[in-house]
Order: C-alpha cells, then sequence, then structure tokens
C-alpha cells in the first residue's frame, strides 16, 4: 500500500501497517520525514496532551470530537507516549497537561519515529512529490509522481493543511481528494497570529508580553470568542497563545464582519469593585499620578497609552474624580485594540478546513467516496486547540487508517504510465 505524506500521520500509519505485515511505501516530498514535526512547540514538540480520551477531545469542536473520538480510542495519547517512551524518549507533563521531552528536541521523536519505520521495514522515499492520484473507475489505484505512477490497491492521503508551505504541506491533498469526489470544506487559517490595522501604532509595542489576560473578540459589539492566557504584540499586531486560540473564530467571522479586539487586563476582579479598589488607592495616596495606579498592573510600555485611551490627566490621583477613575477601570477591564486587519493562513499551526468529516468513516478513515482511498491527519477537516491535541489527531487518524488498510488485501506495483 502507500502512504502519502511523511508527517504526523503519515508516519504512524505506515508503521501501523507494516508491524501488520503490510508491504509499504511511504512518499515524502520533502528532503526528510517528519519537517513539520521538527519546527511543532518551538522546536521541543508537544507530542500530545494529558488527561483521559474525553479531556482530549475537549481540545476540539463537538463535529470534530465526534469524529475523532472512535480513533482516539483506537490509538491513545497514553499509548503514543509509551510507544516513543519505550524508544528512549524521556517526557514531562507540564501543568496545563501540555506532553514533551524532557531534554530532547522535535528532532529527536521525528529520529526515533523513522527508526520505528526502518524497524517494520516501510519503504521511505524522501523528495517524491506526488503529483496526484491514480483513479480507476472511481476507484483509487495508486499515484502519480510526474511521469512515473505508483501503483498500489490502498492509498493513504496524509499529506496535512496548507500552513507553513516551506515545511511541504501545499493543501494538495485536497486537490486530489476533490477530484476523488469529496467535498472541501473552506480552508481557513486557525491557532495564527493575527494582523490588527492601523500596524504603525501597534509596532511601538512589539515584544511586549501580557501574562494571564483575557482576549475578547468582538463582532459589531457582540463576544464571538475569547481566551484566557499570555498574550504578545507584534510587529503586526498580536501572537501568543490568546491570539492564536481565538483566530479561528476571528479568520471565520471576519469574511463577512468587521472584528474588533479587547483586552481584560484585570480577568480575576469585576469592574465594579475593581474601580473601587483604584478609588481607595486614589484616596490613599492623593498626591501621586495617576501613573501609580497601574504601574504594578502593567509593562511599562504600555503605560502611556492606556492612560491616554482612558483619557485621564497628567493630575494627582486625588484631583481626578470618581467618574475619571471609573473611566480607567472600564479601559483596563475591556482595553479596545484596533480593528483585526487580516489572520494570516500561512502563518498558522492548522488550518482549519479540509476534507469534509462527513464523507469518511471515523472507524476505518475509508472514504466513504472512493474505494481504496483512507484520509487521516490534517488533511481532514479537524482542527484543536494549542495543547498537543492536533498531533494527537494525527497520530490517532494516522494509526487507524494504516490499521484497516493494511488489514484489507495489499499488493503494490511501480509501473511506468503510459
Ligand atoms: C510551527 C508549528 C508548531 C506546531 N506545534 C505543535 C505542537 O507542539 N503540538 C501539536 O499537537 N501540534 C503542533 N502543530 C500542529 C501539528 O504539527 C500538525 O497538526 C500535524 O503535524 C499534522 O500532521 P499531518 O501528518 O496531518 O501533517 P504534516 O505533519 O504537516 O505532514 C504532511 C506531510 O505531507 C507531505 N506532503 C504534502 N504534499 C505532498 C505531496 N504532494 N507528495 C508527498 N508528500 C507531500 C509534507 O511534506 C508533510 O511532510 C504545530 C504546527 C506548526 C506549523
Amino acid at each position: 500500500m502507500l502512504v502519502v505524506g511523511g508527517g504526523a500521520a503519515g508516519i504512524v500509519a505506515a508503521w501501523r501497517a507494516a508491524s501488520l505485515g503490510a508491504r509499504v511505501i511511504l512518499l515524502e516530498k520533502t528532503p526528510r520525514l517528519g519537517t513539520k514535526i521538527s519546527i511543532s512547540g518551538g522546536g521541543k514538540c508537544n507530542i500530545t496532551h494529558e488527561g483521559t480520551i474525553e479531556d482530549v477531545l475537549k481540545g476540539f469542536r463537538r463535529d470534530e470530537a465526534r469524529f475523532l473520538r472512535p480513533a482516539m480510542y483506537r490509538w491513545t495519547n497514553r499509548q503514543m507516549v509509551d510507544l516513543l517512551v519505550a524508544r528512549g524518549l524521556k517526557v514531562y507533563t507540564r501543568p496545563d497537561g501540555r506532553i514533551f521531552p524532557v531534554d530532547q528536541t522535535a528532532k529527536d521523536v521525528v529520529a526515533i519515529l523513522a527508526s520505528l519505520l526502518e524497524e517494520v521495514g516501510v519503504d521511505v522515499r524522501v523528495r517524491t512529490p506526488v503529483t496526484g492520484l491514480v483513479l480507476e473507475s472511481g476507484r483509487a489505484a495508486g499515484v502519480r509522481v510526474g511521469e512515473d505512477a505508483f501503483l498500489a490497491p490502498r492509498v493513504v492521503v496524509s499529506t496535512g493543511g496548507s500552513s507553513y508551505p516551506n515545511s511541504g504541506t501545499t493543501g494538495d491533498g485536497w486537490r486530489w481528494a476533490r477530484e476523488a469526489g469529496h467535498t472541501i470544506v473552506p480552508v481557513r487559517a486557525a491557532l495564527a497570529p493575527i494582523y490588527l490595522k492601523t500596524t504603525e501604532d501597534w509596532a511601538e509595542l512589539s515584544g511586549v508580553a501580557l501574562r494571564d489576560v483575557v482576549l475578547k473578540a468582538r463582532v459589531q459589539g457582540r463576544e464571538a470568542d475569547r481566551w484566557r492566557g499570555d498574550l504578545l504584540f507584534t510587529h503586526q499586531g498580536l501572537s501568543g497563545p490568546c491570539a492564536l486560540e481565538v483566530s479561528r473564530v476571528v479568520a471565520e467571522r471576519m469574511i463577512a464582519e468587521e472584528i474588533t479586539l479587547a483586552v481584560d487586563l484585570i480577568p480575576d476582579q469585576p469592574s465594579d469593585r475593581f474601580a473601587e479598589s483604584l478609588h481607595a488607592q486614589a484616596m490613599a495616596a492623593p498626591k501621586r499620578g495617576a501613573r501609580s495606579l497601574i504601574e504594578s498592573l502593567l509593562p511599562e510600555r504600555l503605560h502611556d497609552r492606556l492612560l491616554a485611551d482612558a483619557r485621564l490627566p497628567e493630575a494627582p490621583v486625588g484631583q481626578l474624580g470618581r467618574k475619571a477613575i471609573n473611566r480607567l477601570a472600564e479601559t483596563l477591564k475591556a482595553w479596545p485594540l484596533a480593528t483585526v486587519r487580516t489572520v494570516p493562513l500561512e502563518k498558522g499551526e492548522v488550518v482549519a478546513g479540509g476534507v469534509s468529516l462527513a464523507e469518511v468513516d471515523p472507524h476505518s478513515m475509508r472514504s466513504l467516496h472512493c474505494e481504496g482511498l483512507f484520509l487521516c491527519g490534517e488533511v481532514l477537516d479537524v482542527a484543536g486547540r494549542v495543547g498537543g491535541y492536533n498531533l494527537q489527531a494525527a497520530w490517532s487518524t494516522g494509526f487507524v487508517a494504516g490499521e484497516t488498510a493494511a488489514k484489507e488485501t495489499v499488493e503494490i506495483g511501480t509501473a511506468r504510465s503510459s
């Protein structure tokens, strides 16, 4: 059988299939396996997420979780970790449940995966860009690589999404799946930075990090999404966990509507209680400047902008008055940022959209439209949160695709296409 794409899903699919005795050729476009795994988790690789499968499924939207459930139970987060640990990887779990290698890097994870393929005799062909499927009477019969064809009755497509195109993922699998009769749910950015309008204003804040704030995305004044965590200002706008987590909803909604963003810088205190505490501080030291009220709350580089946005004069706090202090509290609780300009799809950790989940059997990863075709990993319309969820979706769906494809009759031949 053939596996196209040597990323997380394809490697596990090929390994599982060959472990069951199938002859497997794994075709990878780039010069090496696991190119995207190597850059994952900032080069450390957040392998998966701790917890029960139901916990892991919470990292996905409901329809995605429903689709992933059988595969995740078939090949769990624990089984994936055990596989790597048995080959020498040492892992630890962060307090937020994300599992990483201890001293080793993402490249070590890829090296272990490559050794697994070698152990079970997978024929790995790197620098082999597949150009299309061979379809015969509506069923998959192999793949084309330029003028050549690799023929096999089972083809697993695990070509990933289309973010970070330099890592080899350029959405090729979606084109082939469409030709095979599949619906491709429109592809959008997810887990991506957010670029703001009027970037020249924001560029001066580049590098400022806010810890434990709530970023809210609003459409016509109504909240569309929110995330609590860290937020980072960049030259173009925002990054960090908060920006990444709301980026999917922002990318979806901004097609038709204008999105504004606001930050709650004091998420643990309700607005009125917070205003009272500011007022009490002002009364306790009335001669201090307005800046004294925010000094301990925010990085210094934000002070001028925040005081200006709250329209606070440079006067002793004792002279500011109730209204001005309330205005400061409101600004800190819902600091309006600029309108969203774009969410760059190519810069996302994953893309949302892809092969419609309604057209793939979740128990086998078999295409419901094209016999002999299996689809797994990010090529599917699945996009989880930050935290190891996306790799787990790839490991689990890859395992199931490889297993079911291998259990069907497998014969591989190569031939020159006419
Ligand atoms: C910067 C970054 C950091 C990330 N960090 C994490 C993390 O820490 N934890 C986590 O869970 N997720 C993370 N992700 C997401 C995760 O990497 C992906 O969800 C996962 O790799 C998807 O696996 P996949 O096998 O479906 O696709 P990929 O891993 O992208 O593999 C697809 C493979 O197919 C190959 N291919 C494509 N087209 C062809 C073709 N025509 N012919 C042959 N081969 C082809 C590609 O070269 C590629 O190697 C991160 C993503 C990025 C970009």
